[in-house]
């Protein structure tokens, strides 16, 4: 029963830190063309300096480096 109890709080701070990482969208994505490859689109966060490839339109949604906004 502990046990079950132990999970329990473990998987709710999982889902709590889930959730702040999601929060920091800070990232600024620029498009640079010079890095496509075929029909991926190379975007280059401008505040993190993150790289990020999309095969559809539009920039990445979410920030890829754990790194904290500035
Ligand atoms: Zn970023």
């Amino acid at each position: 029963m502990h046990i079950i109890i132990g999970l329990l709080i473990a998987f709710l701070i999982v889902a709590i830190y889930a959730r702040r990482n999601r929060a920091t969208r800070g990232c600024r994505w620029r498009e640079d063309r010079s890095g496509d490859r075929g029909s991926l689109r190379k975007y280059r966060c401008a505040a993190c300096g993150a790289e990020a490839f999309t095969a559809t339109k539009g920039p990445p949604r979410d920030c890829k480096s754990d790194l904290p906004p500035a």
